[in-house]
C-alpha cells in the first residue's frame, strides 16, 4: 500500500491498542484520517486541527452522519469537530484527549512555530499518547528525483539522529517516555537508512484526568470552529 494508508494504519492499529476515547489530529489537511478514524467504535470524541480551512472543507461532508447512522444508531456517542487554527497556539478546545497524532506536521512548521509546538502540545493540551510522523532524510537518496525536501512546502527534513534527539529532548522535559518506529521498510541490506517515514510513540509518564487539566489551564479560546457533526 502507498505511504499515507501505511501510516493511516499506524494509527489505526494504536487506537485498537490503546483504545482511546478523544483523538485529536494535528494538521488533518483534508480530513483523512478522521474519516478513518470515524469508525473505530472506541471513539466518542474526534477533532480537527488545521491551519487552512480550505483544505478541511474539501472533503468534510464526508464526516457528517449518513441517514442510516441516523436510522442505526451506533452504541455510542459521537461527536467530530473542525477547527481552524495552529498548533503554535493555545486552545482550551484540545484539553483532555488521550490520543493526539501529529502526521507529517511538523516539518510544515515555521522555525518560530516549531519552537512553541512542544509547549502546546506536550505541556498543555498533555494527552496520554502524542504520535509524531515526519520524513527521515536518510531515506530520501532511495527515493527518485534530486529535489531538496520531499515537498516543496517542507521547512526542513531530519535525518534519524536528528529527529530522535528532538524527541528524547521533548519528551525528558514534559515527562513521556518515546519508542521510534516507522513506515516504508528500507531494501534489504541497507537497513541502516532507516523507515522512509520515522515516527515517534510518546506515552506521558504521569496520570493526569481530563478534569484536572481542563479546570488547571484558564485559556482564551483562539481557534474557530469549522465544523460541527453530533452521531
Ligand atoms: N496529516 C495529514 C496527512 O497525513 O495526510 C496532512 C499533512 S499535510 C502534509 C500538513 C498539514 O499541516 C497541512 O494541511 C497544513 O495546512 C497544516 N499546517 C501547517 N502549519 C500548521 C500549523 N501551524 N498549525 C496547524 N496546521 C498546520
Amino acid at each position: 500500500p502507498p505511504l499515507y494508508k501505511q501510516r493511516y494504519q499506524f494509527i489505526k492499529d494504536l487506537v485498537g491498542k490503546y483504545k482511546p476515547k478523544k483523538v485529536a489530529d494535528l494538521g488533518c489537511a483534508d480530513c483523512t484520517l478522521l474519516q478513518m478514524l470515524k469508525f473505530c467504535s472506541c471513539i466518542e470524541v474526534l477533532a480537527g486541527l488545521d491551519i487552512c480551512t480550505s483544505v478541511m472543507k474539501e472533503n468534510m461532508h464526508r464526516l457528517s452522519p449518513l441517514p442510516g447512522d441516523y436510522l442505526q444508531p451506533a452504541e455510542r456517542p459521537l461527536t467530530v469537530t473542525l477547527h481552524q487554527g495552529s498548533v503554535a497556539h493555545k486552545d482550551p478546545c484540545m484539553l483532555g484527549f488521550d490520543l493526539v497524532t501529529c502526521i507529517e506536521l511538523i516539518e510544515h512548521l515555521e522555525q518560530s512555530e516549531l519552537v512553541k509546538f512542544p509547549e502546546v502540545v506536550f505541556g498543555f493540551m498533555a494527552p496520554r499518547i502524542v504520535v509524531i510522523s515526519t520524513p527521515n532524510s536518510e531515506f530520501n537518496a532511495l527515493l527518485p528525483g534530486k529535489a531538496l525536501f520531499r515537498h516543496p512546502d517542507h521547512k526542513f527534513e531530519w535525518n534519524q539522529a536528528q529527529f530522535q534527539s528532538w524527541a528524547l529532548e521533548t519528551a525528558r522535559r514534559y515527562d513521556y517516555s518515546v519508542e521510534f518506529t516507522g513506515v516504508g521498510h528500507p531494501p534489504t541490506g541497507m537497513e541502516n537508512v532507516g523507515f522512509c517515514t520515522q515516527i515517534g510513540v510518546f506515552v506521558r509518564k504521569y496520570p493526569q484526568t481530563s478534569e484536572s487539566a481542563q479546570s488547571e489551564k484558564p485559556t482564551e479560546a483562539v481557534y474557530k470552529t469549522v465544523f460541527r457533526a453530533v452521531y
